[in-house]
């Protein structure tokens, strides 16, 4: 399935996208993509069965309808530091031993096409296109072999980052992570059944239609049975939770000089199997 949700902030509804590409207003099956949806896997069995039998007469949604986060107030998202080797260099940093982890605040997750506002006084604000996890069953010292049976599937994500609030301002990098619209997520989750074989999936990002990362999962320096594994040593992981593996090279800081976005620009962004995304950048009001 490819659960999305769809309206305006903060009054989205659930939605599928079919096979076909049509996207139907599944508000009738009763649940949101919420902790609660993720927490019993029978869930989206039933969801699916829901489908069949009424994919004809839910509503259609309309192009032009705004896409909201396509899971909705998840508990935490986390994020791994420096998981490719070429995003390592670039940044001039030595490939982690153990996964980096940091956090990003929830409230800077938005749609997947929403604007992406500058901060105020910000000048290095920066793109990084992201593999997602979201976590289905409650993880909690899983084993690698046993981490996928705690996944409920995947998406795109945008780890937008300023540098300075990041590297110059002291402290954790949350503070660089955490902006408002910093966390466009989607435009759906894809289940797990939806992915052939998520260590091998293209991702790209262009600024403005110039191509700036072209990489792929299987470069991640450590895997997602690796990660839900690692993190769940550290902290339980609860359904709906999100994890966001680390960018490949090619991010605004990596270039010399560095770029960074502005007012006007276009970001767009994709995963194969998990969808496009393309966020306007804004100066805030
Ligand atoms: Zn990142």
């Amino acid at each position: 399935m490819k659960l999305l949700r769809f309206g305006s902030a903060g009054l989205e509804k659930p939605g599928v996208q079919l096979e076909n590409g049509t996207r139907i207003d599944v508000s009738g099956f009763g649940m949101d993509w919420d902790e609660d949806f993720f927490f019993d896997s029978s869930n989206l069995d039933k969801l699916k069965a829901w489908v069949e039998d009424n994919s004809d007469s839910a509503p259609v949604i309309g192009a032009d309808e705004r896409l909201g986060p396509a899971v909705k107030r998840p508990g935490k998202l986390i994020c791994i530091g420096l998981n490719f080797s070429d995003h390592a260099k670039e940044s001039g940093m030595e490939p982690p031993k153990e996964p980096i982890i940091f956090f990003k605040a929830t409230s800077a997750i938005c749609g997947p096409n929403d604007p992406m506002v500058i901060p105020r006084g910000s000048e290095k604000s920066d793109w990084e296109v992201e593999l997602a996890v979201v976590i289905g069953k409650k993880a909690s010292y899983v084993t690698k072999e046993n981490a996928l049976d705690h996944v409920a599937g995947y998406m795109l994500h945008n780890d937008y980052s300023e540098r300075a609030y990041q590297l110059e301002r002291g402290g954790q990098w949350v503070k660089g992570k955490s902006c408002d619209t910093f966390a466009p997520i989607g435009p759906f989750v894809a289940t797990k059944d939806e992915v052939a074989d998520i260590n091998n999936c293209g991702m790209w990002l262009k600024v403005n239609g110039e191509t700036k990362q072209n990489g792929n999962t299987s470069n991640l320096i450590f895997d997602v049975p690796h990660l839900v594994s690692y993190l769940s040593e550290f902290m339980s992981l609860h359904p709906g939770d999100i994890i966001s593996t680390g960018t490949p090279a090619g991010v605004g800081l990596g270039f010399d000089p560095p770029q960074y976005l502005k007012a006007g620009d276009v970001v767009e962004l994709g995963i194969d199997g998990l969808g496009e995304s393309r966020q306007d950048i804004v100066d805030m009001e």
